[in-house]
């Protein structure tokens, strides 16, 4: 629509010469600017910058990949006598752990985990990998290495698709924490397996399978040896070196990583998340000493918060507030279900009496208490937010209450983790956490650690896994110092294919599909880039309807928000739009179809309003 620009007001273009101007402000247009505005009415604020287009928006991620065009050609058949190794995911990020390895008619999978939301993903409750590509295959065996669950986290909607019958391998841990899903699922899989460490599976014609124990903040952690016709190859999953490991549990069997090195590996897969970090990772025995610290200097009760699944913190707390003679109460369900099946396992051993109820703590003096908890990642219906706030149905914070964070912040949590110390602090504990003293040891190898385990494994080709893309490079940069060419190091890609025959190894520019699957309530692989794409811009900008219809052959435009305050509020933004609207109206026989005409309406009106208001809501019109 043409712009009338009646006013005489001079604007920034026409200051310089008579130009045309570029750009007219909303009063330009002729709207009379608002008279008798009082102090604190609302108003439009008149500047003279065009405001910029935010929509569609590009994700950081998205954008780059626009700009690189990296080439994704069609997966070709698989030649005869190649191994293919296919990385659903977990290459690009940290989780969504899943790498497939096929060999002639079979395909076996590594862990089946899920990446939690980022910030554009708004919604969601996590994602899966696209398994797309095992359709019509023949998966001989699921394999986990562990029960985190960027390594579980995915099982039941990834064998939903592949069948409930779909042979699946776990260490006894991650067997229990599997199982017990599986009651809460609904979703029996008939063929879960518990498998023995350096026990070897055969696992269809090609693939045997023999799992090797792995220090990791949970126990029964495996890496995996993989027997197939080119060769032998290993695969750490989530490991560490732990030197001076927890009681009642395997630890690491140097020797047997050696003497497999000698028979001569082809390929090392190795954990990246640390792998980047200079020096060694700490035991978890180191954090004892820091904790007894704050144990000892405790007035009254105190408060852990950590993930449920790093079982190793949990049993530390527990036997710390055996030793300053304090009973444990375990808050959560999570909580309490891992600790249920680490204790059947007998990793955790707690005396008879010290885990008791909220009631029971309850009758005892504060500096008698300790109570354990999630929430360490500032989650807004964890147990020690509910705490926090008076939520809580179990205890409510005192001022004297120690509260110790014993995990690292997940990256993109800060602000919550912030928000939870702030709230804390308002109202008077001390707040230890694991930037101020050793309360975390991570689990994951740092550089000097994956040094070690190349030199004990002695591979032909070194290949990072787990981790975002600087994690990976950081961890190949380890191989390149102990003389490995950049040949021997494979950087993957989530989906593209790398092959391996007896002699050689191929980086292949095919993709298998890879895009992210979203759960998202309870549909799985629904929502897409559209959807949450729209709900960003929903979030951010609101919604506007524009009704359309005909009343004696005239048009009548009804507007509608969510979100945004309505049209009729804001001086002359009726008419504006008005103007948009009718001026498109007038010639509605150029446009092919009803849906040609809607966008374009959806798209003009967006306009209007990114013009007057600075605002894109989702526009939606409506004809009738
Ligand atoms: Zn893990």
């Amino acid at each position: 629509m043409k712009h009338s620009n009646k006013s005489n007001k001079p604007n920034h273009n026409q200051k310089h010469g008579n130009k045309k101007p570029k750009f007219r402000n909303f009063y330009d247009k002729g709207n009379t600017k608002q008279q008798n505005l009082q102090a604190g009415d609302s108003f439009i604020f008149e500047d003279s910058f065009r405001p910029r287009r935010s929509f569609p928006f590009l994700t950081p991620g998205q954008a780059l990949n626009k700009h690189l065009h990296i080439p994704e050609k069609k997966v070709q058949p698989l030649k005869k006598g190649t191994l293919r190794v296919i990385p659903f995911g977990g290459v690009e990020q940290v989780g969504l752990n899943c790498m497939g390895f096929e060999y002639e008619d079979e395909l076996i999978i590594v862990d089946m985990g899920i990446q939690f939301a980022d910030q554009y993903q708004l919604g969601i409750n996590a994602s899966i990998p696209d398994l797309s590509y095992c359709k019509n295959k023949k998966v001989t065996g699921v394999c986990i290495t562990h029960g985190h669950i960027d390594h579980i986290g995915g099982v039941f909607y990834m064998m939903e698709q592949l069948g409930r019958d779909t042979p699946i391998f776990a260490t006894p841990m991650a067997y229990e924490l599997i199982k017990l899903k599986q009651g809460e699922m609904k979703a029996e899989l008939t063929k879960l397996n518990e498998y023995k460490v350096y026990k070897p599976s055969q696992l269809g014609k090609h693939f045997q399978i023999t799992p090797f124990v792995v220090d990791h903040s949970i126990p029964d952690s495996a890496g995996f040896l993989i027997e197939t016709p080119v060769g032998r190859f290993v695969h750490t999953g989530d490991w560490k070196f732990d030197s001076n490991p927890l009681p009642y549990r395997p630890s690491t069997n140097y020797d047997w990583l050696e003497a497999t090195g000698k028979r001569g590996v082809r390929g090392l897969f190795s954990d990246s998340t640390n792998a980047h970090l200079i020096g060694s990772s700490i035991s978890e025995s180191e954090v004892i000493h820091s904790m007894e610290d704050i144990f000892k200097t405790a007035k009254a009760r105190v408060i852990t918060a950590t993930f449920s699944s790093i079982i190793d913190r949990v049993m530390l707390i527990i036997s710390t507030s055996e030793k300053f003679g304090r009973k444990v109460v375990l808050l959560g369900r999570s909580m309490n279900n891992y600790i249920e099946i680490a204790m059947k396992l007998g990793y955790v051993r707690p005396k008879p009496g010290t885990i008791i109820s909220m009631q029971d703590a309850a009758q005892l003096p504060d500096d008698q208490v300790t109570i354990c908890c999630t929430g360490a990642q500032g989650e807004r219906y964890a147990a020690l937010m509910r705490i926090v706030t008076g939520e809580s149905r179990d205890t409510t914070l005192k001022p004297d209450d120690t509260i110790i964070f014993s995990s690292s912040v997940i990256p993109g949590n800060e602000r919550a983790v912030q928000t939870l110390f702030d709230l804390i602090s308002q109202q008077g504990p001390k707040i230890h956490h694991y930037r101020e003293s050793e309360i975390h040891a991570g689990g994951h190898a740092k550089s000097e650690d994956t040094k070690k385990m190349i030199s004990l494994v002695k591979p032909e080709y070194y290949i990072p896994i787990y981790g975002y893309p600087h994690m990976l490079r950081g961890n190949a940069r380890n191989a390149y110092e102990m003389g490995y060419n950049k040949k021997k190091v494979p950087i993957l890609r989530n989906g593209k294919l790398l092959e391996f025959t007896k002699d050689a190894m191929y980086e292949t520019d095919q993709y298998a599909s890879h895009e992210l699957k979203t759960i998202d309530g309870r549909m799985v692989g629904y929502t897409g880039p559209k959807e949450l794409h729209d709900r960003l811009q929903i979030s951010s900008q609101g919604v506007l309807v524009v009704t359309i219809s005909k009343k004696s052959g005239k048009y009548v435009i009804h507007y509608a928000t969510v979100g945004l305050p309505p049209v009729e509020s804001v001086p002359g933004l009726k008419k504006s739009l008005d103007q948009r609207v009718l001026s498109i109206l007038k010639d509605v026989s150029k446009f092919k179809s009803a849906e040609e005409f809607s966008n374009f309406t959806e798209r003009k009106v967006c306009d209007t309003m990114l013009h007057d208001t600075g605002k894109e809501p989702k526009v939606v019109v409506v004809a009738q």
